[in-house]
Order: structure tokens, then C-alpha cells, then sequence
């Protein structure tokens, strides 16, 4: 998910729309955005993108200098509006919103307790249960009981809370997702991404730390360290593929560099004969860009994106033919036409896309050879922590090696990034969490969760 806060901006509302737009590729399903005019919360959300949903009508329906924002991209509880965030809820402080990115790995067993208590949900998002636990906490001061209440979820969270006057955000332990702060005009800005920042004309001070609760309020900006963080786990597949190569995330790195250096380090790995590199857009671009550099190869644009592909597509019904990966992609057949073409994507999850491309490759673009290079490690177990993947069953990965693989996609090679070797890129790797590369989970599952584990 994306998620964006104002504080202290007679345009609230409208820079949240803004950095929500800027956002949008971390969630498509739906958007929201909560006001306070410091004493009324006003709320709007829908399913859909962002410039769908907020019309000039209804971002004036959201007045005041403070507001958060979420974009969502479901990866526990399902769809549909009543899990479209912010939440908001009244409880015996006042009124508090909250906007979530990441996923808590016990919420089933605190929503079970809670319901048994007498608790009853609006929603089946995660995020809800800390609502209630907000709401329940005995103590007398919110700040408290927003620390209350986070010190019995575990997972992977970054936070933003919308309260009367007052904006707050917090970052879980391990720092898992990203969150930074940014100012314009003289107001606090707080989203996952620097590219929103960007987009505003703010300017980016710093991220919020792992642990760290940040309030905004008349009183400019306070740090409180609220939860101990023993290790951090950021995750290395916002590097890969979540984030915009445009952004700055993880204390100051930019995206886009730390793409190409995984497909300079990919090159070093296995290199090949080749007439061009291209990638598979958007995600493989910065790769296969650092890809070619490396190998001194030809780069160019071998398949074309289709860019305007919403959810709202409707394929003609069978009668003429089910499109598959040709509504996204085609070949440029000029350039591809009795080469040897290495393809650059940044991952293989289930094997199906990848298997389409390649095919499309050879039968459509005419070429000679295929020889398909992933910028990550195989893809060997499911994220808990806030990436929608499969289970670890259909994860081709899991249960195949690479030439299986290779066979299953149908390339005439295959090879993907080394863990050493992406190790090797990001500075401090044992600060990131790689689980989905080589299972080592950072966040210890509570007992129920085990048996998912082995899913
Ligand atoms: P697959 O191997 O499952 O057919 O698809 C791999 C493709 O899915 C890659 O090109 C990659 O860019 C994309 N991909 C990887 N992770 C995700 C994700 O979390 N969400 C979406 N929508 N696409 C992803
Ligand atoms: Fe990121 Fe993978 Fe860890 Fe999930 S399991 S947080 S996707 S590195
Ligand atoms: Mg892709």
C-alpha cells in the first residue's frame, strides 16, 4: 500500500491526492483520504485509482490543514470499500484515523480474542485490530495508547494516524516498509515514498526510524522511541520491484541506482553472447539498463507496454480470443527479428509471464535466441510482511531449480541474481530482510501462523 500525511497545509486534502497519485503503483484496488478541519473528520473513498476516485467536488468535500491518505493493495482480508483505508473510529479519547502499509503476521489471533471480548469489526483488514486495541487501552493520554496497542501486534507496519489536531506516525521495529518525512511551505509531509515528495515541490529530511513515533502537531515535530528495535529488516524487494526507480527510500538510497547495480552485478554473474539486451517494462528496465553497460551489449526497447491498462479492462468474450500477456505486451519486431536477445525482468514469480514472453519472443519478435536474466534470487517463499505473493506452492521456485525452470519458460538459458550477489549491492544487507529469497524470516511467527508457513 501507499500512504501520505499533511500537516499544517490550507491544501491538505489536495497534496494528499497529489502524493497518492504519485503513489499509485503500491496499491490500484482502492484510495482514501481523511480530513480534520481540527475538530470535524471528513472522509472519501472508493475502489479504484486515485484520479478516478477524488473529483474537484469531492476533495472540497474534505476541508482542513491536516489529512492522511491510503492507496490500497490487498495482501490480507480481502477486497471490497469497507477495507479501502483510512479507517476511522470514535472512541472514549475523541476521534482517530489510521492509514496502513504492511501486514501484521497475529492480527487473526488478537481479531479472534477481541471478538470473543465483544469486539465487532467493520472491516477484515489487519489494520483494524489496532483500532480496538487503541480503543481498549486503559490509558488516559492517546500517544500511549497508540504505543499500548503496538506493542502486542508483530509484523510489518508504517503508520500514519489522523487525530483532532494532530497528525502521528510510527514505523514498526524492523522498519520493513518505508515511511519519510518531508516538508513544504513550512508544513510536515509524511509518505512511503519520496517520488510523492517530488511531485509537491517538498523536500525530503529524513525517515521515520524503525521504533520511532513521530507526532505533528501546533507544537512542530517530536520524536518519541516507543517500540525497541533490536534488528531491522528492510525489505530488499522494494529495491527490486515495489518502489519507484525515482525514489529515495532506506535512509537516502536511490531506487533506480540500486537497480542497475543488481543488473551490472547480474551481468558479472552470466553474461552471454548476445546481439540486445531488452527488458521486460516497467519493471526491468533499470536492470537490464545496468545490464547492458556491463556487458557492453546493444540496449533497446524490445517490447512495448501498453501504459492505459486499468482493472477496468473488459476482454471481448471469447469469441475472438483470450489475449493473455499481449494486452500488456508486444514485440518490436524490427529489432528483434533472428537475434539473440537476453531478456531482463526483475523477477519470476508463478513462471506463467515469463513463459508467455519468452514465446512471444521467439514467435512474434522472430528471435533466433532467448536467454532470460532475473535481477533477484529465485523466489523461493511467500512475503508475510506486506507484498501480495502466492503461496509458497505456486512458487516456481520452491519447488523447481533453475533448469527445471528454464524448461518450464522455455529459454535457451536462465539465470538469476546470486543472494551473495545482491548482498553485495546494498549497503549494510544484514540490516534488510530477504526471506522471500532465501527463508529466513525476520519476524517470528506466533504459532498459528506456522502451518501457513509451510503453505
Ligand atoms: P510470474 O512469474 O508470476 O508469471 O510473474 C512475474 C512478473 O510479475 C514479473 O515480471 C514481476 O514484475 C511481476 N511481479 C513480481 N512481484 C509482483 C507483485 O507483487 N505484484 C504484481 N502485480 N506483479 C509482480
Ligand atoms: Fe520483502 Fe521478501 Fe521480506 Fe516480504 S519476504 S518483506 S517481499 S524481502
Ligand atoms: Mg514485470
Amino acid at each position: 500500500c501507499g500512504i501520505f500525511g499533511v500537516y499544517g497545509h490550507p491544501e491538505a486534502a489536495n497534496l494528499v491526492y497529489l502524493g497518492l497519485y504519485a503513489l499509485q503503483h503500491r496499491g490500484q484496488e482502492g484510495a482514501g483520504i481523511c480530513s480534520s478541519d481540527g475538530a470535524q473528520f471528513h472522509l472519501e473513498k472508493s475502489i479504484g485509482l486515485v484520479a478516478d476516485i477524488f473529483t474537484e467536488k469531492r476533495i472540497k468535500r474534505l476541508p482542513g490543514s491536516m489529512a492522511i491518505g491510503h492507496n490500497r493493495y490487498s495482501t490480507a482480508g480481502g477486497g471490497g470499500l469497507k477495507n479501502v483505508q483510512p479507517l476511522v473510529a470514535n472512541y472514549a479519547l475523541g476521534t482517530i484515523a489510521i492509514a496502513h502499509n504492511g501486514n501484521l503476521i497475529n492480527a487473526e489471533r488478537l481479531k479472534d480474542e477481541l471478538e470473543t471480548d465483544g469486539a465487532i469489526f467493520q472491516s477484515t483488514s489487519d489494520s483494524e485490530v489496532i483500532l480496538h486495541l487503541i480503543a481498549r487501552s486503559k490509558e488516559d493520554n492517546p500517544h500511549y495508547r497508540i504505543a499500548e496497542a503496538l506493542r502486542s501486534v508483530s509484523g510489518a507496519y508504517s503508520l500514519l494516524f489522523l487525530r483532532e489536531s494532530e497528525l502521528i506516525a510510527v514505523r514498526d521495529p524492523m522498519g520493513v516498509r518505508p515511511l519519510s518525512i518531508g516538508q513544504v511551505d513550512g508544513a510536515y509531509v509524511i509518505a512511503s515514498e519520496t517520488c510523492a515528495f517530488d511531485l509537491i515541490g517538498a523536500e525530503y529530511l529524513r525517515d521515520v526510524e524503525p521504533g520511532e513515533m513521530v507526532i505533528i502537531n501546533h507544537n512542530g515535530l517530536q520524536s518519541v522511541r516507543i517500540l525497541q528495535s533490536i534488528r531491522k529488516a528492510f525489505c530488499v524487494f522494494e529495491f527490486i520491484y515495489f518502489a519507484r526507480p525515482d525514489s529515495y527510500i532506506f535512509n537516502h538510497i536511490c531506487v533506480n541506482t540500486m537497480r542497475k547495480e543488481f543488473g551490472r552485478q547480474l551481468a558479472k554473474e552470466s553474461l552471454v553472447d548476445a546481439d540486445i539486451v531488452i527488458p521486460v517494462p516497467d519493471s526491468g528496465v533499470p536492470a537490464a539498463i545496468g545490464f547492458a553497460e556491463h556487458g557492453k551489449l546493444h540496449f533497446d526497447f524490445g517490447l512495448i507496454r501498453n501504459h492505459y491498462i486499468g482493472r477496468t479492462f473488459i476482454e471481448p468474450k471469447q469469441s475472438i480470443r483470450h489475449f493473455g500477456v499481449k494486452i500488456k505486451l508486444n514485440p518490436v519486431r524490427d529489432l528483434l527479428k533472428d537475434k539473440k536477445v537476453i531478456v531482463v525482468d526483475d523477477s519470476i514469480v508463478r513462471g506463467t509471464t515469463s513463459k508467455k514472453i519468452v514465446k512471444m519472443i521467439r514467435e512474434v519478435g522472430g528471435a533466433k535466441e532467448v536467454h532470460m536474466r532475473i535481477c533477484s534470487p529465485p523466489t523461493v517463499g511467500p512475503c508475510f510482511y506486506g507484498i501480495d505473493t502466492p503461496t509458497r506452492q505456486e512458487l516456481i521456485a520452491s519447488s523447481h531449480i533453475t533448469e527445471e525452470i528454464r524448461k518450464y519458460i522455455t529459454a535457451d538459458t536462465l539465470s538469476y541474481l546470486s543472494i551473495e550477489g545482491l548482498k553485495s549491492i546494498i549497503p549494510n544487507p544484514e540490516n534488510y530482510c530477504t526471506a522471500c529469497f532465501d527463508n529466513n524470516y525476520p519476524i517470528q511467527f506466533p504459532e498459528d501462523r506456522l502451518e501457513q508457513m509451510e503453505l
